[in-house]
């Protein structure tokens, strides 16, 4: 791909912004010897304005969701898009969450442009596991293990029944859940159906990857094969 494009589709600027980024010199290789837009240079090596280019196509980032973002493009307050660079935005292929987190719901998000790798991620098939933690409304009765375990847990308006779910007792009113799909507001509608209401809710963990080292609203990019931790 010509440099131009390239540089253009990680979101820097225009083919026209980026044309005139060559002209002013600002583009160098490693050792600081000025590019051209014809040359022939691994993406590794390339500096704008003396800094690495933003990884290439097939970025997976790990963003730790805060409280009061949403998933959604379209929404007109507060996207989880925000939290990073504004060019981020401008890349293509456009970057996409894995699944979804409700506004009131933090914790562990992907983030990523590879729509193979996010579609293997969140088809049922795949039996990824999702790990929250929710404190409820209600001491915890002792039933909602062996409901939730169960596989014939059906939710109001769905035509089939939950997957079966591990439940993990943290305290009267605190639990751990393992999912393997992702229903709409899944977790609160499967304390609902328990009787009971998530008063709040965090996903802690997909698969091997935790939130270790990030706090709200902070993000990194998964190294190359940390992504397999998923599965
Ligand atoms: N379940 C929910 O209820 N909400 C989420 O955001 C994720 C899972």
């Amino acid at each position: 791909m010509k440099l131009v494009k390239l540089i253009a589709n990680l979101g820097y600027g225009s083919r026209r912004e980026v044309a005139w980024m060559f002209r002013e010199g600002r583009i160098t290789d490693a050792d600081g010897e000025v590019l051209y837009a014809d040359d022939q240079v691994p993406h590794a090596r390339i500096r704008l304005d003396g800094e690495p280019l933003d990884p290439p196509p097939g970025l997976v980032l790990l963003m730790h969701k805060p409280l009061g973002a949403t998933c959604s493009r379209r929404d007109p307050g507060r996207v989880v898009y925000d939290l990073l660079p504004p060019r981020y935005r401008r890349r293509e292929p456009a970057l996409s969450t894995v699944g979804r987190l409700d506004r009131d719901t933090s914790g562990l998000l992907l983030v990523t442009d590879d729509g193979a790798l996010l579609h293997r991620i969140i088809s049922p098939r795949a039996r990824v596991e999702k790990v929250y933690e929710a404190t409820l409304a209600e001491d915890l009765r002792g039933h909602e293990g062996e409901l939730f375990a169960s596989g014939t847990l059906m939710l109001e308006s769905e035509t089939t029944p939950l997957l079966p779910a591990r439940l993990r007792v943290l305290g009267p009113r605190h639990a751990r859940l393992v999912l393997t799909e992702g229903r709409y507001h899944q977790v609160r509608r499967m304390f609902a159906a328990a009787g009971n209401r998530v008063e709040t809710l965090r996903r802690v963990a997909i698969g091997r990857l935790t939130l270790e080292g990030l706090q709200p609203g902070a993000w990194r990019v998964l190294a190359p094969g940390e992504v397999e931790a998923v599965f």
